[in-house]
C-alpha cells in the first residue's frame, strides 16, 4: 500500500512513520492540506489519510477517484468535512472512532476547571509579579448541575467525571443510553437548569447551530459552556452576544466553526484577521485551545495503529468496521 498522508504535522509522523513500519507501508508524508490543488499529489498512491481541517468536499473525491485512489482513511473520528454521497460508489472512506475518549473528556473538564477558577488569567498574573485575586471567583463544581449533550463515548466519560467532582449529571441524546444512570432530560430542561454544559454530539445538518440565541438566552447567568465536539454545535455570533452582554458566565472551546486555516497552525507573526476568533481570544471568561483536546500519547499511539488497521483490512479486502457510508 501507499499511502499519501495530508496535513503532515511532526507529531503526525513519529507516531505514524513508527506503526506503518510494522505493516511494511510505505506513507508519501506531504505538509499541505487536501484540496483541490494539492489532490493531483496522491497520483500513485492507493489511499489517502487524512485529517479534520482537509478538503473532502464533491470536487475533491471526484480528484482522488480520478487518481485511482481507493481509500479515504481518515485519522479522526469526526466526518463532516467528508462528502460522503460523493464518496459513494466510488472510494471507501473509514475513520477512527472513539481512540481515546478520555483524551477529550479529561481536556474539556481541563477546560472547565480553568474558566470557572481563571487558572488561565491567574497564571499571566503571578508571572508579571501581581498576586491580586480580584476578578478571579469561581464557584464550586460539587451539588451543581452537569449537563451533557451527547452521551457516547466521550459524554458518558464526561459525565463520570462530573460525578466525581460531586455533580448531578442530565444529559440529552437522539438515543438515550439508560445504562449511564445520568437524567436525560429535554434540550430546553437542560439548558435551563444546567450550571455547565459540555458538547459531545457530532455536527450534522440537525445539529449545526443547535446552541443558538434562543437556546443561550436559557442558560443561567453564570453557567459555562464546553464544546470539545465541532465548532458550529455554536452560532458563534450568538455565543458572543452572550458573552458580551454576560448573559452566560463563560465558555471553553476546543473547536470554532472557522477554525480551517488557524487552529493547528503558527500564525502568532500574521495579522488575525477573523474578527470573531479574535473577540472570544479577548475575553476573559473564554478559553479557546486548538482542537488539541485528543492530543495525548495514548490517543496519538490508538489513531496510528486504527488507521493502520483501517487501510490493512481495505487491502486484504476484509470488512471494514469503520467504514462512513451514506447510509450511516
Ligand atoms: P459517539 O458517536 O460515541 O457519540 C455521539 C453521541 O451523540 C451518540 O450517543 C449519539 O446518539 C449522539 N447524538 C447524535 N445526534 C445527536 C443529536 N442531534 N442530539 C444529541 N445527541 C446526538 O461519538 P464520540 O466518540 O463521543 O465523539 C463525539 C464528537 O466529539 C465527535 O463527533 C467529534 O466531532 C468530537 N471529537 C472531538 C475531538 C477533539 O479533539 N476536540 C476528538 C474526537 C472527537
Amino acid at each position: 500500500m501507499k499511502i499519501a498522508f495530508y496535513d503532515t504535522k511532526p507529531y503526525d509522523k513519529i507516531w505514524f512513520e513508527q506503526v506503518s513500519r510494522e505493516y511494511g507501508y510505505n506513507i508519501k508524508f506531504f505538509e499541505h492540506h487536501l484540496s483541490l490543488d494539492s489532490a493531483p499529489l496522491c497520483a500513485g498512491y492507493n489511499a489517502v489519510c487524512a485529517f479534520v481541517g482537509d478538503d473532502l468536499s464533491a470536487p475533491v473525491i471526484e480528484a482522488l477517484h480520478k487518481a485511482h485512489v481507493g481509500l479515504i482513511a481518515l485519522r479522526c473520528a469526526g466526518y463532516n468535512n467528508v462528502d460522503i454521497n460523493a464518496a459513494k460508489g466510488k472510494l471507501k472512506v473509514v475513520r477512527v472512532p472513539g481512540y481515546s475518549p478520555a483524551a477529550v473528556a479529561e481536556h474539556a473538564f481541563a477546560l472547565l476547571l480553568a474558566v470557572n477558577r481563571k487558572t488561565h488569567r491567574a497564571f499571566y498574573r503571578t508571572r508579571d509579579n501581581n498576586f491580586s485575586i480580584n476578578g478571579l471567583m469561581g464557584f464550586n463544581l460539587r451539588d451543581k448541575t452537569a449537563g451533557v449533550v451527547g452521551t457516547g463515548q466521550i459524554g458518558k466519560i464526561w459525565g463520570e467525571i462530573a460525578k466525581g467532582f460531586g455533580m448531578r449529571v442530565l444529559a440529552y441524546d437522539t438515543s438515550p443510553d439508560p445504562g449511564t444512570g445520568f437524567e436525560y432530560v429535554t434540550l430546553d430542561i437542560l439548558f435551563t437548569r444546567c450550571d455547565v454544559i459540555s458538547l459531545h454530539c457530532p455536527l450534522t445538518d440537525e445539529t449545526r447551530h443547535m446552541v443558538d440565541g434562543k437556546r443561550l438566552s436559557r442558560m443561567k447567568e453564570s453557567a459555562v459552556i464546553l464544546n470539545t465536539s465541532r465548532g458550529a454545535l455554536i452560532d458563534t455570533e450568538a455565543l458572543l452576544g452572550a458573552l458580551l452582554e454576560g448573559r452566560i458566565g463563560g465558555a471553553g472551546l476546543d473547536v470554532y466553526e472557522e477554525e480551517n486555516g488557524y487552529f493547528y497552525e503558527d500564525k502568532s507573526s500574521e495579522l488575525m484577521r477573523d474578527s470573531d476568533l479574535t473577540r472570544l481570544i479577548s475575553l476573559p471568561n473564554v478559553l479557546v485551545t486548538s482542537h488539541q483536546a485528543f492530543f495525548t500519547r495514548e490517543a496519538m499511539q490508538a489513531i496510528a495503529m486504527a488507521t493502520m488497521e483501517n487501510i490493512y483490512a481495505f487491502e486484504h479486502n476484509k470488512p471494514l468496521k469503520n467504514e462512513v457510508t451514506a447510509e450511516g
